[in-house]
């Protein structure tokens, strides 16, 4: 089982904060989206699909669940990311929703590892953070 802390790192939105360049930091770290504003990118603290009302109210933990889903917000997201750095965060909720979020973990650590030394490739940077080598 997943511990809990690694499944909160899991934005609402379908993003893996824990390949996200502000969490992979080593000064000032963000906790990931459902964590604390405290070193947040101001991005993220002024996120309209994190401060959704649907989400805010706590009923929905996943965009997929919601009855808008999905909503202009995360359209525009979502093509900014394919677009920018070649990853989509409704294809993520559709594997969530699909595998259940411990498998989708699973494969994201798979997927973002390092063939080179096991260390976690930045999504924004699209390179290792540990010895520099690029995702293939
Ligand atoms: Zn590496």
């Amino acid at each position: 089982m997943e511990p809990l802390n690694k499944i909160l790192l899991i934005a609402p939105c379908g993003m893996n904060c824990g390949i996200c360049r502000a969490y992979l930091r080593e000064k000032n770290k963000c906790t990931g989206c459902r964590g604390i504003d405290a070193n947040k990118p101001l991005t993220c603290v002024k996120c309209k699909i994190k401060n959704c009302k649907v989400f805010q109210k706590g009923k929905v933990k996943f965009c997929f669940k919601c009855q808008n889903f999905p909503c202009d917000n995360l359209k525009h997201l979502d093509k900014r990311y394919r677009t920018k750095y070649n990853m989509s965060m409704i294809k993520n909720l559709e594997s969530i929703k699909k595998l259940g979020i411990r498998k989708f973990i699973r494969n994201e650590k798979l997927k973002w590892a390092c063939i080179e030394c096991g260390g976690i490739i930045c999504v924004h940077k699209g390179y290792c953070v540990d010895c520099g080598r690029r995702k293939i």
